[in-house]
């Protein structure tokens, strides 16, 4: 299904994407779904669709998980250590060699510029793979000194088994990896669900897993929507749940997996504030505060999306954020000059210009964006970078997490009356700090009930760093070894030497 979009392609992207409808990875076998449903996913720079993808159901969620236990208890479950780093390695080498075509297919199918996705999304994915390829052969148990004479005592970590892994459209290959990473280092075998409106880098990425090695069964791609999530999830064939995503879906998956004592990890959404001190340089706090929000389209769960400067310096900086708001080039993914592409769908268009609305409702003024900038019907879903003054913290606009480019600037008096404005929200995942000054940096940094602390700099991720939510942000942390172990169970073995 060629679309317009389709023309600047690279050979092997457009090949890919010709090579559609494109099918589900069950074990060994890419098959259609049982019930032989498809969908279509959508180009949001055009509103064109791009191909057809295969909508897996109950029945396919319960053969991927009978694949992924038989190589649990097979070749991967018996497999050295030193064979899984090799392999999630591989899987990392080969990302990197066709990286340019995974940049396309993330730009096409979720509309964020080509540049960004090769410079940011495809690396990101590859470290992270590394980062947990080093992990393997360094998953220790103890020796327990217990208080019994005569006793022998001592655990292993053992991988918590099969898992489902449902991911968001924001970043999808970043996202995919973050998940399989921690996942394949501690021995798991997994069943990874991407988001419906970007399935395609997933795809791709099974073909890889494929072609790096793994046995049958240890990557499964299972393309659909919310109902494919579901399904995962109430599945008692499947050990752990581990989400990203909404709040709001969150909670659900939470309590169905607290009923079945299903293992879970649940990183969610955020409404994270960001404070510029009296003491900052400025202009460093304008351009990273721009960035905090604006970077991805404002489809971050750690976006910056609440702005809180002292009042002396509060015009400064909005007119220099409405300045470089008004100058971004918002265009088409695939366009290289473009900065900011289009929010992912219609359904997120519709979403982020209600928002827009009920701030030009509620009384705050849009003093850059505000007006859309692109229509949701036939052409691209594209939305102006939009900066709020005006805004009281009761607003809807600075309570509920929007994920698009909007910002609210709110100014405040003194410290003590910023930080409880700034945890006053049942979100925790990301605060920034700007200032010059050590002590109120970590001073604050201590006060603010977030996962994230960014100071200086906002969004700084690394694979060994953790990263996860306080309060409705989420249970559990991704990265660093503390991933790692929500992968694992705890074994104890206890021998009397009598
Ligand atoms: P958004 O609203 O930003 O699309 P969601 O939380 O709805 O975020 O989606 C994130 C991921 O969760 C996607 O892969 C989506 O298909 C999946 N999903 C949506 N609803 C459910 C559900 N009820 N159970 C499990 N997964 C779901």
């Amino acid at each position: 299904m060629p679309t317009t979009a389709t023309e600047s392609l690279s050979d092997a992207a457009r090949k890919f994407v010709e090579g559609g409808p494109h099918k589900l990875l069950i074990g060994a076998d890419w098959m259609e779904a049982a019930d032989g449903r498809t969908f279509e996913t959508v180009d949001p720079s055009t509103g064109e669709a791009i191909c057809e993808v295969a909508q897996a159901g109950a029945e396919d969620v319960e053969r991927a998980a009978q694949a992924a236990r038989a190589a649990l208890e097979g070749k991967w479950g018996k497999m050295p250590a030193a064979g899984r780093s090799l392999l999630i390695n591989r899987l990392a080498d080969l990302i990197e060699e066709n990286s340019e075509e995974l940049a396309q297919l993330e730009a096409l199918d979720n509309g964020k510029p080509v540049t960004i996705a090769g410079a940011v999304d495809i690396p990101q994915a590859v470290a992270h793979l590394r980062y947990y390829a080093g992990w393997p052969t360094k998953i220790e148990g103890e020796t327990i000194p217990v208080s019994w004479p005569n006793m022998f005592t001592y655990t292993i970590k053992e991988p918590v088994g099969v898992c489902g892994q449902i991911i968001p459209w924001n970043f999808p290959l970043l996202m995919a990896s973050w998940k399989i990473s921690p996942a394949l280092a501690a021995g798991c075998t997994l069943i990874l669900k991407p988001a419906e409106q970007t399935p395609l880098s997933a795809i791709r990425l099974g073909q890889l897993a494929q072609e790096a090695g793994f046995p049958e069964g240890v990557i499964n791609i299972l393309t659909g929507d919310g109902e494919t999530g579901a399904a995962l999830v109430d599945s008692t064939s499947i050990d752990k749940i581990a989400f990203t995503g909404s709040t709001e879906v969150g909670r659900r998956i939470g309590a169905r997996c607290g009923e079945l004592l299903k293992r879970v990890t649940l990183e969610l959404g955020g409404k994270n504030p960001n404070i510029i001190l009296p003491d900052a340089d400025v202009e460093a706090a304008i351009k990273g505060s721009f960035q905090g929000i604006y970077f991805n389209t404002g489809q971050a769960c750690n976006a910056g999306s609440r702005l809180f400067v002292q009042k002396d310096q509060f015009d400064t900086v909005v007119s220099g954020l409405a300045e470089a708001a008004k100058k971004a080039k918002v265009g088409p993914g695939l366009d290289t000059g473009t900065q900011f592409g289009p929010v992912v769908s219609k359904e997120q268009y519709e979403r982020v210009s209600s928002y827009i609305e009920s701030g030009l409702e509620q009384g705050a003024e849009a003093v850059a964006g505000g007006n859309g900038g692109g229509n949701g019907d036939g052409g691209g879903y594209f939305i102006n970078p939009t900066l709020f003054t005006g805004v009281t913290d009761d607003m809807k606009i600075a309570r509920e997490e929007i994920f698009g480019p909007v910002l609210v600037a709110m100014p405040y008096d003194d410290l003590d009356e910023v930080a409880r404005r700034a945890n006053d929200t049942d979100y925790g995942l990301a605060a920034g700090i700007w200032t010059r000054d050590v002590a109120n940096a970590h001073n604050l940094a201590r006060k603010l009930k977030a996962g994230s602390v960014y100071i200086n700099g906002w969004g700084m991720v690394d694979a060994a760093a953790p990263f996860g939510g306080y309060k409705a942000s989420g249970i559990g942390r991704e990265m660093g070894h503390a991933n790692l172990d929500a992968y694992l169970e705890v074994k104890t073995v206890w021998t009397s030497l009598k």
